[in-house]
């Protein structure tokens, strides 16, 4: 793994969003199978242009991002959290232009929670920015993304 994509900082800034108890799983069978909301923590490490739909051309740089989605569904956390480490699935969401190119792919369940919430707590901690307006949130009114870059460069 290169130094630069450490997970160690990137849990830090996860803490001062949400506190102690939230925990990077490697696996889907360490998150709830409840309903709920999860943080996917992807690690691009190498430049990465986005070649379909409506954001293509856009470019992310590596590092970490995180992405915060919902899973109300049949499984719940646990199943979504799964489809998204799969390698071999049909592209649906915006996201899965993204997590096959990741390099390591973590997630944090939150059982009965929002991801808008879950972006709100992540966006008071001024490391976390959005690289890609709109991008993961075509379904809601009120974040500007529900994709987001942890800058390192930036004190959280
Ligand atoms: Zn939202």
């Amino acid at each position: 793994v290169p130094q630069g994509l450490s997970v160690r900082p990137l849990r830090t800034a996860l803490e001062t969003a949400f506190g102690s108890r939230a925990t990077f799983a490697k696996s889907a069978s360490d998150v709830a199978s409840e309903p709920g909301a999860y943080i996917l923590a992807i690690a691009i490490d190498r430049p990465l242009t986005l070649a379909a739909g409506r954001f293509a051309g856009a470019q992310l740089s590596p590092g970490w991002y995180l992405y915060a989605g919902s899973a109300k569904g049949p499984g719940g956390i646990r199943a979504r959290v799964a489809r998204h480490m799969r390698a071999d699935k049909r592209p649906h969401w915006h996201i899965d232009h993204v997590t096959p190119c990741a390099q390591r792919l973590l997630a944090v369940g939150f059982s009965a929670g929002h991801e808008c919430d879950l972006v709100e707590k992540l966006r008071a901690v001024p490391s976390f920015t959005v690289p890609i307006p709109g991008f993961g949130s075509s379904d809601c009114a009120s974040c500007a993304s529900h994709f987001l870059r942890w800058d390192r460069s930036i004190r959280a």
